[in-house]
């Protein structure tokens, strides 16, 4: 199986899919957001930093990232593919990330951009729930992701609450920083031919966005 970069603006439900691709095809589903919740809550010393930078949803510091990412794509589960959620989120990340390929000897792969309207996206990241414990995500406004006891994860079975930066405000912030930031990143894979446009509309469900992406994957 081919790299898989994800790329989309929050909201889009690109952490879902690329679980359902990761669920599908056996390859590990690399959040670099996952992996900045975990170092924030491991009580080290960037974690009050963290905290505070995510939860205004700024972009975190690329020497930070790319240290976290390269134990991540060094570890053996790594080798037959993985997938990228969140990474890279700026053309200077693009450049690091391609040095980092270098050095791991890895291929870059494929990229695939989910395209999403500003209003419907800021409609999903309001519906989103996420567990406390384990990190798996719900959405209260579909019957597809809804947990099966409400409030309740059904993974673990811990208590469901609101993503710290799952709010208008940060939303806002964070989809003007997608903007700005990490939109260019299109063109530029799109001129290198590796980029894979999906566009996910108002009454798609998980599965058809799925199917949408899996085209590209077969
Ligand atoms: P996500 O889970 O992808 O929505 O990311 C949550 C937050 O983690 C973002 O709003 C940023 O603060 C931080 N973050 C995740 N990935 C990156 C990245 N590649 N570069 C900088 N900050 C990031």
């Amino acid at each position: 199986m081919k790299n898989i970069i994800f790329i989309a603006p929050p909201g889009a439900g690109k952490g879902t899919q690329a679980k359902m691709v990761s669920e599908k095809y056996g390859i590990p589903h690399i959040s670099t957001g996952d992996l900045l919740r975990d170092e924030r809550n491991s009580g080290s010393e960037l974690s009050e930093m963290l905290k505070q930078e995510m939860d205004k949803g700024n972009l975190i510091d690329d020497n930070i990232i790319v240290h976290l990412l390269r134990e991540r794509l060094n570890k053996v589960d790594c080798n037959n593919g993985y997938i990228l959620d969140g990474y890279p989120r700026s053309v200077l990340q693009s450049k690091i990330y391609e040095d980092l390929l270098l050095e791991l000897n890895k291929e870059i792969g494929i990229v695939i951009y989910m395209d999403i309207d500003k209003d419907l996206a800021l409609e999903r990241t309001l519906s989103r729930l996420i567990c406390s414990s384990c990190g798996a995500s719900y959405s209260s406004a579909s019957l597809e992701l809804k947990p099966k006891i409400d409030g309740i994860c059904d993974r673990c079975g811990h208590m469901l609450r609101v993503r710290g930066d799952d709010n208008p405000e940060v939303f806002s912030n964070r989809f003007d920083t997608y903007l700005r930031e990490t939109k260019p990143l299109i063109d530029y894979y799109n001129s290198l031919g590796i980029l894979k446009t999906i566009t996910v509309l108002k009454n798609d469900t998980a599965q058809d966005v799925f199917n949408k992406i899996e085209q590209f994957l077969k």
